[in-house]
């Protein structure tokens, strides 16, 4: 079974997402549990995950089909100590909120080295990162996204984050989530049938499905290889159509978010029932 859906806006309240979700014909979502742009947040009362839990109820969610993002601002790999630490306690809160909320992985992009650090020193710092998180949270995965490579962002290459995994202490906390604008910017052709075949069983053998957590699905403004983030509605940008047929359409994507991250909401209701029909549902 596929879960599509897209990342909502939880303004108003995080219990507003499973309502957007919801409304826009969704069966998975992703959202952020506090804002974004800003480095703290007040704790979630009681009453705000009463009513979280309340509404995924009502609209049938499940944890494992719900893909919470962390903020922009956090970088687990930051070359300057105040910083990383900063960053670090950010995470934790993040992680913590998550808990709260019933919820079991929190997706965020791995860091940047910004020059200053080489990306082996960077993939340990995001490592040692994650498991400070691990120590003092239960039953919430860490879950790496991949990133286009833009600026000094590490985690566009599998192979970074299979050298994350590898230096996490516990592995049944530890996942990834590919955003399919980002591998293709990163340089991993998704345009074709068998360009999704060769490029998801690289994935396979450097990281693994069994760490597959979710899927942003999302078309690129840019062609392969140009290491520029700007998504496009699904079919109108350089992937096309067939990556996402593809992964509608295989079982090693099944039972998990799959989450639109496209420019247009108005869309979302469109994309989700196309995304559906490529998978027969
Ligand atoms: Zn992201
Ligand atoms: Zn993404």
């Amino acid at each position: 079974m596929k879960y599509f859906g897209a990342h909502v806006s939880a303004s108003g309240g995080v219990f507003r997402a499973p309502e957007h979700a919801q409304a826009i014909g969704a069966t998975a979502f992703a959202l952020f549990t506090k804002n974004q742009r800003q480095w703290t947040a007040p704790p979630l009362g009681a009453d705000a995950v009463a009513a979280f839990r309340a509404a995924c109820e009502a609209g049938g969610y499940e944890p494992s089909h719900i893909l919470p993002h962390d903020s922009y601002l956090i970088n687990l790999g930051h070359p300057s100590a105040p910083e990383l630490e900063k960053s670090r306690t950010a995470f934790i809160d993040e992680m913590k909120r998550c808990e709260a909320l019933g919820l079991d992985r929190l997706n965020f992009h791995p860091g940047s080295h910004l020059g200053k650090i080489p990306v082996d020193e960077c993939l340990a710092r995001v490592a040692e990162s994650i498991d400070l998180a691990l120590a003092c949270t239960q039953g919430v995965t860490a879950v790496i996204e991949n990133t286009a490579g833009q600026g000094s962002n590490v985690g566009f290459s599998f192979y970074h984050l299979s050298e994350i995994i590898a230096r996490v202490k516990d592995k049944s906390r530890v996942g990834v989530c590919i955003d399919t604008c980002h591998a293709f910017a990163a340089g991993y052709d998704l345009s074709s049938e068998e360009a999704c075949e060769r490029t998801f069983a690289e994935f396979d053998e450097t990281v693994g499905f069994g760490y597959l957590r979710g899927m942003h699905l999302n078309d690129s403004m840019k062609p392969m290889g140009s290491r520029v983030d700007r998504h496009r509605p699904l079919g109108e940008g350089t992937i096309g159509l067939d990556a996402f047929r593809y992964i509608a359409r295989d079982s090693r994507f099944d039972d998990m978010p799959l989450i639109l991250e496209t420019p247009d909401p108005a869309r979302w209701p469109s994309e989700i029932a196309l995304l559906r029909q490529f998978a027969g549902q």
